[in-house]
């Protein structure tokens, strides 16, 4: 059996549920056909699906795919690994992602800037080339009028206080959640969405659970990072959007309520972020 036909027979998705982050583009690399699969995800309930960027160079071909299905919205970002490259690089890169966003601001699909971030667990470029490359992304992001797409990783004193001074327009997502409640506060206070993946479900993540337990009903997400982080119950296989079904199930009866009613939830909460209609 192919690996496609394999995650589809496990699908686990409720009626009108979200995939606040995932990378389409990714999933073939696990010998998943993401085109056949997404289908199987809409034919299962799934509503709609964010489709984050990581690199310029892939937008166009992204778009391509995203156009395909109507649930299907775009990011378009540089990833934190990206402040590895040379200077000129770079610079040919946030001037294309400055033409692309101008370019699709008003179509429709592209509805964040990201994901965009620091990391200290990767240390990539180092820490000032980091805060460079998101210092600049931050700015793309106000002068479009866009929300963001964080990623941070063992770095929320500095993410926090870059996103504090920059005063953004629209916030956004803190995208696989990865802290304890105190950060979650801060970043909420900020007009934040926390956004929760499959590692909430994994042992050891108590400080993750204790926050997805308290993050107002008004604020919350959840997302796969497909082909990353695969829900603990089905972790032998790679992750696509047709198993997030089980991080509801596991963050809902954190929170007393059910997966159905998260999904209602996290659903309107993103469409309120993106301003998308309800
Ligand atoms: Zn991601």
């Amino acid at each position: 059996m192919s690996m496609t036909e394999e995650v589809a027979q496990h699908v686990h998705l409720y009626k009108g549920i979200a995939d606040t982050h995932t990378h389409l583009i990714l999933w073939q690399t696990k010998e998943m056909d993401w085109k056949v699969l997404f289908q199987t995800c809409i034919d299962n309930g799934l509503e709609l699906a964010l489709d984050v960027g990581t690199n310029t160079d892939t937008f166009e071909t992204r778009l391509d795919m995203v156009n395909q299905f109507d649930q299907l919205y775009i990011t378009d970002g540089l990833s934190v690994s990206k402040s590895e490259l040379e200077d000129a690089d770079l610079k040919r890169r946030l001037y294309d992602l400055e033409k692309q966003v101008a370019a699709n601001r008003d179509g429709g699909k592209l509805v964040a800037v990201g994901e965009i971030g620091l990391d200290n667990h990767f240390e990539y470029g180092g820490p000032e080339r980091q805060k460079k490359l998101f210092a600049a992304q931050l700015d793309i992001a106000k002068q479009f009028d866009l929300p963001v797409v964080i990623h941070t990783r063992e770095a929320d004193p500095d993410t926090y206080s870059m996103l504090s001074s920059a005063k953004l327009s629209r916030a956004g997502i803190i995208h696989c959640f990865s802290s304890d409640w105190e950060w979650a506060k801060k970043y909420l206070d900020l007009g934040f969405y926390i956004s929760f993946s499959g590692n909430v479900t994994y042992k050891k993540s108590e400080g993750i659970q204790e926050a997805a337990a308290k993050v107002p009903a008004g604020r919350i997400l959840a997302e796969t990072d497909a082909p990353f982080l695969t829900p603990q119950k089905v972790r032998k296989y790679p992750n696509w959007s047709g198993f997030i079904g089980h991080t509801y199930d596991f963050i809902a009866a954190l929170r007393g309520t059910l997966p159905e009613e998260l999904a209602f939830q996290v659903t309107r909460n993103f469409k309120t972020l993106m301003g998308l209609t309800q």
